[in-house]
């Protein structure tokens, strides 16, 4: 099979948000691309679709939240976003608290009413719980989430969740994963501290639509096809190739396999104008085995004709026949990556790694679109100041 038949400028393994974005500035100069992608749509795990009028998020609940005005202004080109706040509620056993940790989570779990009484309470859980931790960083994500909020709240509603989700215990996972989430002592339930929020009206996969239809035919992409199939076709037949599949995978997991985190999503629709009256209720004890339930027609408030619809998110271990949905980002895969990364610099100086998974972090989509942005800066020499909002490519039509 020959694919480079229309003299390409770039191969681009995936049309997640990197790849998309990769491929639409590359057209704003002028440069051709083929996508490949796997799966049978774009928009990678972005990828959203209606039914009865909602718009479901097929991977995940994806809320759009970032401080970087550059990348809000770049998205805003393509849609326009609802001011949707992420206010999620925890059920541990039948018990439910406001998330992320606040004013009110502390009331529904100890009754304290003042910063001062909260600060006491987990002062005082922290300092029974961590007796040797004195001035040194925590060392897990336990001890981590001990000393931000005490232990009634870390054994309600972090150990069992957390441990479903990554399938091993706390103690084996990094800090860094819960700092994630904010803990603030005021009455304030927003998921994110992010200034700019929110989910585009009508779902994500018509940005990457719209970037295609923009690109004055300069983007072909190829769906059901993946890049292991033709590797060596593909290598041998394009100049230049934008990645952002597994980077252990590229190379065939010569240094052994980095470790993922899968998931399986379970979808309904209910003859049921309200199912659960909140966009996200996570499940945070160690039994129900699954971790969140997304109804979502409360991401938009839009859809009224009786119907909803829920998905229940199941974690599930990653083998090399599942989605690798997230990476672990451990010491011991952080120093098997830095060998791909090092092999990747000094053998294929025609390929760029890009994304969630071409570069094994737990990028956020505004992360991975200020890297994509970053690497088309690189690619075209474009100074750094060079605002990308600024600069759409009108289209044809
Ligand atoms: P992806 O979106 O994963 O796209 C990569 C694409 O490459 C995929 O379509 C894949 O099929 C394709 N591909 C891989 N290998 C091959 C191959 N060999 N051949 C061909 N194609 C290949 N971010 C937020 O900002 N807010 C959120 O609320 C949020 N919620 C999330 C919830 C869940 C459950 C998950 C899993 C992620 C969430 N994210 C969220 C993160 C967000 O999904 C990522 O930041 C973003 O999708 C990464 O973009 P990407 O292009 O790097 O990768
Ligand atoms: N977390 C938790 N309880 C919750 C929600 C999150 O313990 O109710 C922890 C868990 O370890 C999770 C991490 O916080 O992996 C980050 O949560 P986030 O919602 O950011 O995860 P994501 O949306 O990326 O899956």
């Amino acid at each position: 099979m020959e694919f480079n038949t229309k003299n390409y400028d770039y191969l681009i393994v995936g049309a997640g948000p990197f790849g998309m974005i990769f491929a639409y500035e590359a057209a704003k100069r002028g440069k051709r691309s083929l996508i490949i992608e796997k799966r049978p749509h774009i928009a990678g795990n972005t990828y959203t679709h209606t039914e009865h009028g909602i718009t479901v998020h097929d991977f995940g609940a994806h809320i759009f939240h970032t401080d970087n005005k550059e990348v809000w202004d770049y998205v805003r080109q393509f849609a326009t976003f609802n001011g949707f706040q992420n206010q999620v509620i925890a059920n541990y056993k039948g018990s439910l608290y406001n998330l992320p940790f606040n004013m009110n989570t502390f009331y529904e779990m100890w009754g304290t009413k003042t910063p001062q009484e909260a600060k006491d309470k987990i002062e005082e859980q922290k300092q029974a719980a961590l007796k040797d931790l004195g001035d040194r960083q925590p060392r897990n994500l336990e001890e981590q989430a001990i000393s931000l909020i005490g232990t009634d709240i870390y054994e309600k509603l972090i150990k069992g969740y957390t441990e479903k989700q990554w399938g091993r215990k706390a103690t084996e996972l990094p800090a860094f994963i819960i700092k994630r989430l904010p803990v603030r002592f005021i009455y304030d339930n927003n998921y994110f501290n992010h200034r700019y929020q929110g989910i585009p009206v009508g779902g994500y996969t018509q940005i990457f639509e719209q970037m295609v239809s923009d690109s004055n035919g300069l983007i072909d992409i190829l769906t059901d096809t993946d890049f292991f199939d033709h590797k060596e076709t593909l290598l041998s037949e394009f100049p230049r190739i934008i990645y952002t599949g597994m980077i252990d995978q590229f190379f065939d997991y010569q240094y052994g396999e980095l470790e993922y985190r899968s998931l399986r999503f379970e979808s309904e629709v209910l003859d049921n104008d309200n199912y659960q009256g909140n966009a996200v209720i996570n499940y945070t004890d160690a039994q129900t085995p699954y971790t969140r339930v997304m109804e979502w027609k409360h991401f938009d408030g839009l859809a009224d004709d009786g119907k909803t619809i829920i998905t229940r998110e199941y974690p599930q271990d990653w083998d090399r026949t599942k989605e690798a949905y997230y990476p672990v980002n451990d010491e011991r895969n952080t120093q098997i990556y830095k060998q791909y990364a090092k092999i990747a610099r000094q053998t294929q100086s025609n390929i760029l790694f890009g994304g969630r998974l071409g570069k094994y972090r737990y990028f956020d989509m505004d992360q991975v679109i200020n890297d994509a942005l970053n690497t088309v800066r690189q690619e075209f020499n474009i100074p750094q100041d060079f605002n990308f909002a600024h600069d759409k490519i009108e289209s044809n039509q």
